[in-house]
């Protein structure tokens, strides 16, 4: 069973996306900020993580940089989750080490296609 970590300040998006995670045979953990995030992945590696932009303390993108930074850090498959007006943001996760990213709000047939998609990329 892979291990999916969900870093959103929202706590309906964090229920949502482990509902449809779940469903999708994934063991979840959940984050409500990067740091908060960066403490698990310290522990714990998870296989994919699922990542807001927008969060109080730390930032997805400081989070992302932090953990791409860090030991092993370059495991975890980063799926970014931006909204329709974020799409300037894309580009930018990308090339601080993201390996897909989702529109919000996102469905279960979206959220599977972008994993599978990244558990292909790098
Ligand atoms: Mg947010």
């Amino acid at each position: 069973m892979k291990n999916c970590l969900v870093v959103d300040d929202s706590k309906v998006i964090r229920k949502v996306a482990r509902h449809i995670l779940e469903t999708l045979d994934y063991q979840v953990a959940e984050a409500e900020d990067g740091q908060v995030a960066l403490d698990h992945c310290q522990k714990t590696m998870p296989d994919v993580i699922l990542l807001d932009w927008n969060m109080p303390v730390m930032s997805g993108m400081d989070f992302l940089r932090a953990l791409r930074r860090s030991e092993g850090g370059d495991v975890p498959k980063v799926v970014f989750c931006t909204t329709e007006n974020g799409r300037s943001h894309i580009e930018a996760a990308l090339g601080a080490g993201a390996d897909e990213y989702v529109m919000k709000p996102f469905d279960r047939e979206t959220l599977e296609s972008k994993l599978q998609l990244a558990s292909y990329a790098g």
